[in-house]
């Protein structure tokens, strides 16, 4: 059972083997190689000790929301790991593009045509050509980022195509009162008729859906470390 309000060091420990175990089981179930599905520790509003905690299980793949944040906690930690692969999650403001293409190994909420054009700017000018995916909205909520279902393919293809993007794959959030499967089918669909072989979806309340639905990436954070600090 996972507490979601504990973080001590056991406790991070166990829910590490208990979600990677239910991964590994959704994915025997629904035929898939659970090797082919990467957990990504969303840390955002964690502790460094916490993430400690991660790292020395071993664990490399993390996901942070804000990029300041991300500034405060990870330079060190990526120093000291230079195998760790930090993932953008949350929505990026254009005038952050430069800070993240600095600090982030993968940005997944690449979600309008005007980020898209200042992050392939940044990385051209850092040197860095950075895997990237497109946030879908898959289920058109005004207050929630991503390009529309109906305007993914113009934008997947201008993004790889027009701006040279190295998009690898396709990320969603569903929206949290709906139930999540079909907007999960919904993702899946739209990154095979553009070729796309990744898909990062699924939370803490729905990974093993996401597992069955294709999932390649899952991003799991009171699961693994617990409550997170007030924003
Ligand atoms: C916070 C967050 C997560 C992790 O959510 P949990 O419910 O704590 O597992 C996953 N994806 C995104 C985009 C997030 O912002």
């Amino acid at each position: 059972m996972v507490t979601a309000s504990s973080n001590s060091k056991s406790d991070i420990a166990a829910n590490f083997e208990e979600i990677e175990g239910r991964i590994r089981k959704s994915a025997e179930t629904w035929e898939r190689n659970a090797n082919d599905v990467d957990l990504i520790a969303v840390s955002k509003r964690q502790s460094v000790e916490a993430i400690e905690v991660a790292l020395s299980l071993r664990h490399r793949h993390f996901g942070e929301n804000r990029v300041q944040e991300a500034q405060e906690k990870w330079p060190d930690l990526k120093t000291r790991f230079p195998d760790i692969e930090l993932h953008l999650i949350g929505p990026l403001q254009t005038n952050k593009a430069k800070d993240a293409v600095a600090l982030f190994d993968v940005i997944e909420t690449v979600d309008r045509p005007k980020l898209a054009r200042v992050l392939a700017k940044e990385m051209k000018a850092a040197e860095r050509d950075l895997p990237v995916y497109n946030q879908v909205n898959t289920g058109k909520e005004p207050q929630k980022a991503g390009v529309f279902p109906e305007d993914a393919d113009s934008f997947i293809k201008e993004c790889r195509e027009g701006l040279g993007l190295n998009v690898i794959g396709l990320m969603c959030i569903p929206p949290v009162e709906e139930q999540p499967a079909p907007h999960f089918a919904l993702l899946g669909k739209i990154a095979a008729r553009n070729s796309l072989n990744r898909l990062s979806m699924g939370m803490s309340a729905d990974f093993e859906t996401a597992v069955q639905f294709g999932a390649t990436s899952v991003r799991v954070g009171t699961a693994l470390f617990g409550t997170r600090s007030a924003p």
